[in-house]
């Protein structure tokens, strides 16, 4: 059965496309925002073809042709209703195709290229913007646990909270029944919590965020155990007549928000490092050679960095990083000068080495030096 694409789906197939080899037959990566509902993606794909064409010549062209077919017969009958982005990775060779088409909860921007092999700055921003997490939610009728990966969401439990349903008797006070009601409510929010805890631990869980009635959330907070309260980002306000997919938004914003935060923090250690030599290196050129070492912990983007066009020798793999390509090697003096998209080469380098991407937003020091930067391992 067709799904959305979870977190673990996205990271394998991050890392498959990484290892797509480069070709001279072009590999189109195509990324559609479907917000705008139906055909939207079809139609952006339409209003970018001919400029696309336009750069393609020969048989390549052929083969350009019939990867947009593949991509527009999957667009036309494989959508799903809840569907808010679509990334199409495909390929069309004389012996066959490579098509990996994703489908996801969170929106992605329209954004199609034509390259060597896969453009994947898009999945690795949202792999980092999105993640996933456990939503705690509990209002004074019920308590559910749910897993928003990717930007959607699941069920993992949902119990009603069996104290409040209870009608005053007579023959208990006002007052005896509050006090059994809240001793009630204590011991049922503790058999949550202990539910929560085994979720997360099982699902290897490491964010959450709490949500509904401020006063239980409160009370929730308090009680959690000590590596479940380390892994709390956020406390939202919900009441219980609020609808599911309302408080799961609220979340995500509250989690984009948190993850921006975690980006602020990389760039300040980012910019610490630029400071103590040898921590970390700016600029694509530096980037993909400490890629090609295996010695970068983690990459920095700017948000929408497009980095200049680069030259990369077969030969000796130097890179330059220059509008215009050199007559030769300066590194070796060969003639084998392959034009390169730097940003594409270093998502695919870290997509190989699983080495994580931080999508940062604001950091002058980031733009400064070009949007483009890596911490080191040491
Ligand atoms: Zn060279």
């Amino acid at each position: 059965m067709k799904s959305l694409t979870t977190m673990e789906e996205l990271r394998n197939n991050i890392f498959t496309l990484a290892c797509v080899e480069e070709s001279v037959t072009p590999f189109v990566s195509c990324y559609l925002n479907l917000e705008k509902g139906d055909g939207c993606g079809i139609k952006t794909l339409d209003d970018r073809l001919p400029a696309l064409r336009s750069t393609i010549t020969g048989e390549a062209l052929s083969h350009f042709d019939a990867a947009i077919q593949s991509i527009k017969a999957y667009l036309a009958s494989q959508l799903m209703p809840d569907a808010k982005g679509v990334a199409i990775f495909c390929r069309h060779y004389s012996t066959g195709r490579f098509l990996l088409p994703m489908q996801f909860a969170a929106p992605l921007p329209d954004w199609i290229a034509v390259y060597d092999t896969p453009h994947l700055f898009h999945l690795m921003a949202m792999k980092d913007n999105y993640h996933r997490y456990v939503v705690l939610m509990a209002t004074r009728n019920w308590v559910r646990i749910l897993e928003v990966n990717l930007g959607a969401a699941t069920v993992q439990t949902w119990t009603r909270h069996p104290g409040l349903r209870e009608r005053v008797g007579r023959e208990i006070t006002k007052e005896h029944y509050e006090s059994r009601n809240r001793a009630h409510t204590s011991r049922f929010l503790k058999e949550q919590i202990e539910l929560l805890g085994d979720l997360m631990k099982a699902g290897k869980h490491t964010h959450l965020i709490l949500a509904g009635d401020p006063r239980l959330t409160g009370e929730i907070r308090q009680a959690l155990p000590k590596s479940v309260a380390a892994k709390l980002i956020d406390t939202i306000p919900a009441a219980s007549r609020d609808a599911e997919s309302d408080v799961v938004t609220a979340t995500l914003s509250a989690f984009v928000d948190w993850e921006e935060q975690e980006s602020q923090a990389v760039a300040a250690r980012f910019v610490k490092g630029i400071r103590t030599q040898g921590r970390a290196v700016a600029g694509a050129a530096a980037c993909l050679e400490a890629l090609r070492q295996r010695r970068a912990d983690t990459v920095l983007l700017a948000q929408g960095v497009s980095a200049r066009p680069g030259w990369l020798c077969s030969a000796c793999y130097a890179i330059r990083i220059t509008p215009h390509a050199p007559d030769s090697c300066p590194a070796c003096g060969e003639k084998s000068l392959r034009q390169i998209d730097p940003v594409a080469e270093i998502t695919r380098l870290a997509g190989q080495q699983e080495c994580p991407i931080e999508v940062v937003e604001h950091c002058d020091p980031l733009m400064a030096l070009g949007g483009i930067g890596c911490l080191l391992r040491f």
